[in-house]
């Protein structure tokens, strides 16, 4: 970290632009405000000052950047690639300020211009390319990877607009552009050298070549050009810079000339718009309909695009071909990149002329797949016309790795048609399928679930066969979040107290915060604890009054569910539990409830309904619960619009509990739970992804549990749940039904509720009403629980204490030795000038 850049320093003053002192960062601030920014300093607005400091940031990381690259290429290492259609990175000036150790001189060289750090920090808008968790897991491993100086690429789409901003009208979700290249983004490299071509439709010709040899020739209908445009990622106070890489489509020429000459401008610009349009929008997820034919595209361009750039790298490096899983190793973020199991054999038979088995061999050791869900609707397939459309050769491909592979299923399961037919990568039960799921194991040598029960139940359903022949493939990796986004940079007050109690070793050995464990009781520091979290409530509830104008009060129990908006994930069961504590206080003002602030937050897909509709209760709750005399304040609602990483960053540390109520079985892993408990807060939870994990780690005294578990969930369905029994038995939650549907919380409108409760009452396919009993109860215990403040501090700081095993670090540790098999390169900065 302090080996600074040797070239071109002076015995008196460090170089303007890698200097990590206060007066070069001062010299490279001024120079970019002028030089970059064109402004002088007492005309420069506050965006000025963002990018100006921003590109003295990232002069910083260049150097880095520069001597990362060169090592790997001279000691010829091993590099793992992260492809995934999502990374939610976040804002990156604060990060990159805490992982270069350069915030306090950033500041002070900022104070000496008169400039406030926190207020540049705050214009930053986010690159919202993700929907949500599989987006932030994307991005907590890219920081990891660089922190633990493992050599990685991540590989992406560039979209042009990523996840909408969400505005609340009159209770409802509006979707709002997101805007977040409006104002230019200073940390994006574009690399138009790097660039590929990407074949769509058409159709394919057998030929023979000179040597004899049958090969396959398509005959593409159009191709769109991928060009690389690189955000760098230093890791934390490391040497390491590595790169996020990601592709932006573009037409291969501005216009077609013959149709052009022909007169036919419209048509020649028509297809230059298409290329174009290949990146311009992410895909919401939770979209009840599929089978977007823009959506298959997007995924194998980015895909092409990445293994295209793998084999030039690998050129670059002198290796041959069938060194390509020794150089390199792939991880699928899901299925949204699995078309790498064909396009890889399509480069490597097709274009690099190998034989079929070599490239087979070659393909399964470099790849390695993640599965991220159980629920049905969520496996990818797609329908076989669009795909035969879209991509001929790679369904031939396709075609052959499934006959190959069930002669493979035939040989051990000789007979067993009922087997072959549920393991094919091709769905022949109705109209055709492409199964990518089954492509991916297929095609990998290794495939993971994201937290141990997740990977027990997917051995036991979606996957059974495969885990019956492939045993020795599957594996679990629970997944993890980083402490220097989460805790380091968005709770600094609990980082300073952490350094102060446990050395400021923690943010990349998170087992050390088991040393909290010894102050839990400690009455000094339970004060100091309790501080820090109350400036963060402070700070949230100061968020909350300029985003809602709702006053809330700091002292009260922040209660907060914050995460996509999803029936499985029961944010309506938190929804029907305020509505029974606010029916309690209107038949007895005088009942002492301690006081509750419930915050929710986070986005629906615009095509999810009920999603919708379930924002709109909870708005529609707020409205009245934050207003009738009867509550006195007692209980406050709060919906936070735009849930994104930046809101994020000061909601999870102002918690003092987390919302983890899904459904057991349905949450794979969840990371949100693993945020909250870094940061102190309590679980209330049912036994599902992770919160097992955490649970474990914490012991059960300092969890609140309830709910039903996997297997009550399955056998309950097996047995014909009836819903609205449990409503004819509680006669309070018939109140609760009562209310809603009376159009208390929808302004006299009785009918708005009606397709919610008609669903909970006729269908629940998420057991709310099963799981509702327990969860008020358990709530009560929540409540009775926060009276004793010295026993819910020990139990907070505990929490904190033993979250060391989430961080991403373990989880990166884990994906290198079980997995990729691969080492970390330790960078000095001084090798490459
Ligand atoms: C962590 C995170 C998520 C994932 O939350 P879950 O509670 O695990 O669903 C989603 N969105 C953002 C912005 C996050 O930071």
């Amino acid at each position: 970290m302090d080996e600074a850049l040797t070239i071109t320093s002076t015995p008196c003053a460090e170089p303007a632009r890698s200097g990590l002192g206060v007066d070069a960062l001062k010299r490279d601030i001024v120079d970019n405000l002028i030089c970059l920014q064109a402004r002088y300093p007492e005309i420069a607005t506050p965006h000025d000052w963002y990018m100006a400091l921003a590109y003295a940031v990232r002069d910083r990381m260049m150097a880095r950047r520069v001597a990362t690259t060169y090592t790997y290429v001279a000691r010829n290492a091993k590099v793992a690639c992260y492809l995934s259609a999502e990374f939610l990175i976040g804002p990156q000036l604060g990060n990159n300020l805490i992982n270069l150790g350069i915030e306090s001189n950033a500041h002070a060289a900022l104070q000496t211009l008169g400039i406030d750090l926190d207020t540049l920090v705050a214009i930053e808008e986010e690159p919202g390319l993700g929907n949500g968790g599989l987006g932030r897991l994307a991005a907590c491993y890219l920081d990891s990877l660089s922190t633990l100086e493992i050599p990685a690429i991540g590989y992406g789409i560039r979209y042009e607009f990523g996840i909408f901003d969400q505005e609340i009208r009159d209770g409802w979700q509006v979707e709002v552009t997101d805007k977040w290249l409006q104002k230019g983004n200073p940390w994006e490299i574009l690399r138009p050298d790097v660039a590929f071509y990407v074949n769509f439709g058409g159709r394919t010709e057998q030929e023979t070549d000179a040597q004899g040899h049958l090969r396959v020739r398509w005959i593409p209908a159009y191709t769109v050009k991928g060009v690389a445009c690189d955000t760098p990622l230093p890791g934390y106070r490391v040497n390491t810079c590595n790169t996020l890489r990601l592709w932006k489509s573009e037409a291969v020429e501005s216009f077609d000339l013959q149709d052009f000459n022909a007169g036919d401008y419209y048509e020649a610009v028509h297809e230059k718009v298409q290329s174009e349009t290949l990146s311009k929008v992410l895909y919401p997820n939770d979209e009840p309909e599929a089978g977007k034919r823009l959506r298959l595209a997007q995924q194998y361009f980015f895909v092409s695009c990445s293994l295209q750039d793998m084999l030039r790298l690998l050129e670059l490096k002198g290796e041959s071909v069938d060194r390509f899983a020794h150089v390199f190793t792939a991880q699928l973020n899901d299925t949204h990149p699995s078309i790498a199991v064909a396009e890889l054999m399509r480069l490597l038979v097709d274009e690099k002329l190998l034989p079929w088995d070599k490239a087979w061999e070659i393909t399964r050791h470099t790849l390695a797949y993640t599965n991220h869900t159980l629920l049905p609707e969520a496996l990818e397939t797609w329908g076989l016309p669009l795909f035969q459309s879209l991509l001929p050769r790679l369904l031939e491909i396709i075609y052959e790795i499934n006959r190959r592979f069930l002669d493979e299923v035939r040989l051990r399961y000789p007979g067993d048609d009922a087997r072959l037919a549920r393991m094919s990568l091709i769905d022949e039960s109705g109209a055709k399928r492409v199964r990518m799921a089954h492509l991916a194991t297929v095609g990998s040598h290794a495939v993971n679930g994201v937290a141990a029960l997740h990977t027990q139940l997917l051995e036991q359903t979606v996957l059974r066969d495969f885990a019956d022949l492939w045993p020795e493939r599957f594996h679990n990796v629970t997944n993890g979040v980083t402490p220097r986004r989460f805790m380091a940079l968005s709770n600094p007050g609990l980082a300073k107290l952490l350094d102060e109690t446990v050395g400021d070793g923690w943010a990349t050995d998170l087992g050390l915060l088991r040393k909290l464990d010894a102050y839990a009781d400690d009455a000094a520091f339970q004060d100091r604890w309790r501080s820090v979290k109350r400036a963060n409530k402070e700070r949230l509830a100061a968020n909350i009054r300029s985003a809602t104008g709702i006053v809330v009060d700091p002292a009260a129990l922040f209660d907060i569910q914050v995460k996509r908006i999803h029936e499985y994930k029961r944010q309506h069961l938190n929804a029907l539990y305020i509505i029974a504590l606010y029916l309690r206080l209107r038949r007895d003002p005088k009942l002492a409830v301690p006081p509750r602030c419930f915050v929710f937050g986070g986005k629906a897909a615009p095509g999810y309904a009920m999603a919708k509709l379930i924002i709109r209760l909870i708005n529609g709750v707020a409205e009245v619960v934050n207003h009738d005399p009867a509550v006195n304040g007692q209980l406050k609602v709060v919906f936070f619009p735009d849930f994104n990483v930046k809101n994020a960053q000061f909601i999870y540390p102002a918690a003092n509990l987390s919302e983890q109520i899904s459904t057991a079985g349905k949450e794979a892993s969840g990371t949100g739970n693993m945020k909250f408990m870094m940061n102190g807060a309590l679980t209330i939870g049912t036994l599902d992804g992770a919160n097992v994990e955490i649970r474990e780690e914490v012991g059960d005294e300092n969890f609140f549990l309830f709910g039903l578990t996997a297997d009550d969930v399955e056998r309950v369905k097996r047995e014909g749940y009836r819903p609205a029994d449990y409503v004819r038995a509680n006669e309070e939650l018939q109140g609760v039904f009562d209310l809603i549907s009376s159009g208390h919380f929808s302004r006299g409108d009785r009918e708005m509720f009606r397709p919610l409760v008609d669903n909970l009452l006729n269908h629940d396919p998420f057991l709310v009403l099963a799981d509702y009993a327990a969860y008020v109860a358990r709530q009560q215990d929540v409540s009775a629980a926060w009276q004793d403040s010295r026993h819910w501090t020990r139990m907070s700081i505990v929490n904190t204490a033993h979250s060391g095993k989430f961080s991403s670090d373990r989880a990166i540790r884990e994906y290198s030795e079980q997995i990729w098999d691969i080492k970390p390169v330790r960078i000095a900065l001084e090798q490459r000038v």
